[in-house]
């Protein structure tokens, strides 16, 4: 067993503020970095946010931005003033445009002295098959996020592998689509952590949490899984 690079992200996909509280107080001593995303800030907006500050958590929030650069660059900003720690865009929104939402941010994050979240690119979504053949797709996508001047990409772990030898140590990969076992549900691209550990730098996971029975017997078992070699 070997300790991991890996950092898992736990995905509260939670539409009431009661579930929202209760996901984060029954794991908060197992877990540090969470993610806000559609569904939980639709439904609790920056309170989310507000919850996880006072628990001293990291956050990845997950709004998929998919703007002009004038908005995706206003929408970062209010992020990073909120102290958020990564946010995503969508790829297609494409290079030109990404390029300057990066420089736009940088630069407005320098001039209020701001700390910048982590820039990174959605490439293509978990529950898409493998028969779709997405694979070079997601190597153009993370191509462009390269070359737009963002972090890194989020990626299904099948490609981690592939998109690390391309893009070097530097480059972050984020992999939902976590799996212990293939299940039944939207997500297709799915990979066990042990499967992940090795390229991806943070894995994230919601349902195989909050669904179970247990879930901080199911949190242990996936970091146990975090720390085996394939
Ligand atoms: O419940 P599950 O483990 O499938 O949750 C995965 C989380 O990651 C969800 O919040 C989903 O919106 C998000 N996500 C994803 N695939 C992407 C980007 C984000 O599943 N490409």
């Amino acid at each position: 067993m070997k300790k991991s690079r890996c950092k898992l992200i736990f995905a509260l996909d939670a539409s009431s503020k009661k579930r929202f509280v209760s996901w984060v107080d029954r794991t908060k001593d197992m877990v540090g970095f969470y993610k806000v995303g559609l569904t939980a800030f639709t439904a609790l907006g920056n309170e989310s946010l507000k919850i996880l500050h006072r628990k001293k958590k990291k956050i990845f929030l997950d709004l998929k931005f998919f703007d002009i650069p004038n908005t995706m660059i206003n929408a970062s900003l209010s992020a990073a003033e909120q102290g958020v720690d990564i946010i995503d865009f969508h790829l297609l929104a494409g290079g030109g445009n990404l390029k300057d939402t990066v420089s736009g941010i940088k630069a407005v994050v320098r001039k209020k002295k701001i700390k910048k979240p982590l820039l990174i690119g959605v490439t293509v979504l978990t529950s898409f098959s493998e028969k779709d053949r997405m694979r070079s797709l997601v190597l153009n996508l993370a191509a462009a996020a390269k070359s737009s001047g963002l972090d890194g990409v989020v990626s299904s772990g099948r490609e981690a592998a592939a998109i690390r030898g391309r893009f070097g140590k530097k480059f972050i990969i984020i992999s939902p689509g976590i799996r212990l076992k293939p299940g039944a549900d939207d997500q297709k691209r799915v990979v066990r952590p042990k499967d992940a550990r090795k390229d991806a730098d943070f894995i994230v996971v919601g349902r195989p949490i909050y669904t179970a029975d247990k879930p901080r017997q199911a949190i242990v078992s996936i970091l146990e899984d975090l720390k085996q070699d394939r």
